[in-house]
């Protein structure tokens, strides 16, 4: 039995640890964040070596670690002129073929432990040096009896090592020894977050044979499978947060139920729709009012390729509230948009007598104060703005749905203010997107939220022409814009405008200006950008959608949903800058009008190959769902998101993109669990992790 003074448990501090001692246990402490044992056993594995064979010299593979076993030959000195050092050499004879050992420095150790003759067994990679097959600083260990190398030849964890580490001695070979160590006297309390019915269920590994597996694997098969038992985990915490809170919203809060559709929409429907709605609109806006319908609180999410035609379903579901006595507010998340919205909907609307205000941070103080006004007596019944609409001050006479537009700019928790607008019930909720996530970021991401997808655009929409030119093909790009001007038609020119370098950003802007004013000297050029005031930009749009402008040169503030049916050229500067996604939002620009259309990516000067072929992907995709994916994959779910704010804790172990299976069994675990036990009574050990899990992520809004 294992002494109280050797037993480790989940809190022990590493510097107790034996095999480790406290200066290492100081330096894991610096450089991985590793405090306890605990820590230890919940820091990952990059990845695994398989050391479990050993391989014929004669049989090695070039540039693949490899294990070899043989005896060493004689130790050579020899001095390198070109390197100005010493080198040692000695070879490896396994009876198949030999190989040579090399040295440049820091070999000392070597000759002083190995002798000529000795029984070793080696690690390394293999190059040919001339007709030499040679191994460069292996990784070499004595053998001298046969249970050694039953002990040696095993798969290896090879953790995340900084140079601090590696200084410290913390080799893989290290951290085997001292898992060898935690493992033989361990003392855990664990109790698996994970209910024994859904591990057998899912074919999971229990907690503290994972731990062991993942850390001491005795195969390459049985160490996946405790990294798919942790991915699991992960995904499976966060999906039960996610149905607790899907659960609470629509158990726990009210909202008026909308049991008619209400006399607006029928009005509007048969007297003022400008256009045929498509069959995915119709169906959209089915649920839509199947869901408004309820006493239970709308949570539902329109994802919608730009120019697929959201606003007009967001105007139906608008109206199903106005006619049933209640208020709107409309949130969009730049003020050209929230002011191009407005425009849409008094459109709309007015030939019906119906009032619309607008609410941005750049309004006169007065004016302000009147739509405030007008909101809290209840006299206004839609409001549309930017995040102005969430302020403290501004109080709600009758909110009975929140609107959302790109929604994923504002972040999970940005969600939860405005519903918090309304009293004694919730409001319906529509959120909006256009950038279309895939779908396992969205079950993560939204998986409290219902999902609606508009997949068809309206009719006569022609495909838009794609085209990515290096740098120096850009005349080409200026040869299309001049025809396409000369049959009347308009364009944008965008820059990107990143916050780091803003000031530079914004000479781009200028200067691209100027260029395109001198190259274009017949035609009138507008210029958009962030650091303009609200009535400049206003403005500039204004002049560029009545067509006194015939280019506009700006920044991303015209990214989203600006709708010019009579622009039809987009060429992007710089377009290696901006994620696939956004250049395809940008691609959303043109292309809304009957005409042909054309977007244009201009790479940077001296762009690589790859980044190349990265953005032409954006010539053989169409679709946003595919693009979204393609993007995702490359550029991971924090800058894909573009803000760290997305309120969706980081994966330690799993990948959203790749294990998209485990994700959705996770899922189906979770919400089963949560219908049958809703508090997790029968699931203590899954409740105090959720605990540990919620705080260690800040997911408090999670739970309100
Ligand atoms: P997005 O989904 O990108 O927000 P919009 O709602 O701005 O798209 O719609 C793009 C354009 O298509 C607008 O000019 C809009 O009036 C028009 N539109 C929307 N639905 C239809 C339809 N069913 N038929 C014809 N045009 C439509
Ligand atoms: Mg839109």
């Amino acid at each position: 039995m294992a002494s109280v003074s050797t037993a480790y448990t989940w809190n022990t501090p590493l510097k107790y640890l034996k095999g480790l001692g406290p200066r290492r246990a100081e330096i894991l402490q610096k450089e991985a964040n590793l405090a306890t044992c605990g820590d230890l056993l919940e820091y990952y594995p990059r990845k695994y070596l398989d050391y479990t064979r050993v391989t014929p010299i004669a049989q090695a593979l070039l540039e693949q670690e490899q294990v070899f076993r043989g005896r060493l030959g004689a130790f050579r000195v020899r001095i390198s002129p070109k390197r100005n050092a010493s080198i040692l050499t000695t070879t490896l004879y396994d009876g198949t073929a030999w190989m040579e050992l090399i040295w440049y420095h820091h070999w000392h150790w070597v000759q002083e432990q190995f002798t000529e003759n000795q029984h070793v067994l080696v690690i390394g990679k293999p190059t040919y040096k001339g007709n030499t097959l040679q191994l460069s600083h292996p990784e070499i260990l004595p053998l001298r009896s046969d249970t050694d190398i039953q002990k040696l030849l095993a798969v290896y964890p090879v953790y995340p090592l900084t140079e601090g580490l590696r200084k410290a001695g913390l080799t893989h070979k290290r951290f085997r020894m001292i898992f060898q160590e935690l493992f033989q006297h361990a003392h855990f309390e664990l109790n698996d977050p994970i209910p024994t019915a859904i591990r057998d269920r899912y074919n999971l590994m229990e907690v503290r044979e994972a731990y062991r597996a993942m850390h001491l694997p005795t195969s390459l098969e049985e160490a996946n499978q405790a990294a798919r038992r942790f991915k699991f985990q992960e995904f499976f915490l966060l999906q039960v947060l996610l149905a607790q809170r899907k659960r609470l919203l629509k158990s726990e809060y009210t909202a008026p139920a909308f049991t008619q559709v209400g006399p607006l929409v029928e009005v509007f429907y048969h007297k003022h729709l400008p256009f045929a709605l498509t069959e995915a609109q119709k169906r959209v806006i089915r649920e839509i009012r199947r869901d408004m319908g309820q006493a239970v609180p709308m949570n539902r999410l329109i994802q919608g390729d730009v120019g697929s035609g959201k606003t007009i379903v967001a105007l139906f579901a608008a109206l199903i509230a106005v006619g049933n006595g209640y208020q709107v507010a409309l949130m969009a998340p730049t003020e050209v948009l929230a002011e191009q919205h407005a425009r849409a909907f008094r459109q709309w609307l007015a030939p019906m007598g119906i009032a619309v205000g607008l609410l941005t941070g750049g309004l006169p103080a007065a004016q302000r104060k009147r739509i405030l006004t007008q909101l809290e007596s209840g006299e206004l019944p839609i409001i549309i703005g930017t995040h102005a609409l969430f302020q403290e001050n501004v109080r709600y006479a009758r909110l009975g749905l929140t609107i959302i537009d790109e929604q994923h700019k504002f972040g999970v928790r940005q969600r939860a203010l405005l519903w918090e607008k309304a009293h004694p019930h919730r409001p319906h909720n529509l959120l909006m997107t256009a950038t279309p996530i895939p779908r396992t970021l969205a079950l993560s991401l939204y998986g409290d939220v219902d999902v609606s997808i508009i997949d068809e655009l309206p009719p006569g929409r022609q495909p838009i022409k794609t085209s990515v030119y290096a740098y120096h093909q850009r005349q080409q790009a200026w040869r299309l814009l001049a025809e396409e001007l000369q049959k009347g038609r308009q364009a944008y020119i965008i820059y990107p405008l990143v916050e780091e370098s803003e000031k530079l950003d914004l000479q781009a802007v200028e200067v691209g200006y100027q260029e395109i004013q001198k190259a274009f000297p017949h035609y009138k050029v507008g210029m958009i950008h962030g650091k303009m005031s609200s009535e400049r930009k206003e403005h500039e749009m204004a002049r560029f959608k009545s067509g006194q402008t015939q280019i506009l040169v700006g920044t991303t503030v015209i990214e989203v949903g600006v709708d010019v049916p009579n622009a039809t050229v987009l060429i992007v500067e710089h377009a290696d800058r901006f994620g696939l996604s956004q250049l395809h939002q940008l691609r959303g620009r043109v292309g809304r009008g009957k005409h042909a259309s054309y977007a244009i990516f201009i790479a940077s000067r001296d762009l690589s190959e790859q980044a190349m072929e990265r953005l032409r992907a954006l010539q053989s995709y169409q679709d946003g769902f595919r693009i979204s994916e393609i993007d995702l994959k490359l550029r991971g779910p924090g800058d894909f998101l573009g803000t760290k704010q997305s309120g969706l804790p980081e994966f330690r172990i799993a990948d959203i993109v790749e294990d998209g299976e485990i994700l959705r069994a996770a899922r189906e675990a979770a919400f089963t669990l949560i219908e049958e036990d809703p508090h997790l009574q029968a699931h203590p050990a899954l409740q105090t992790y959720l605990h540990h899990y919620i705080k260690q992520y800040g997911l408090e809004f999670f739970t309100t």
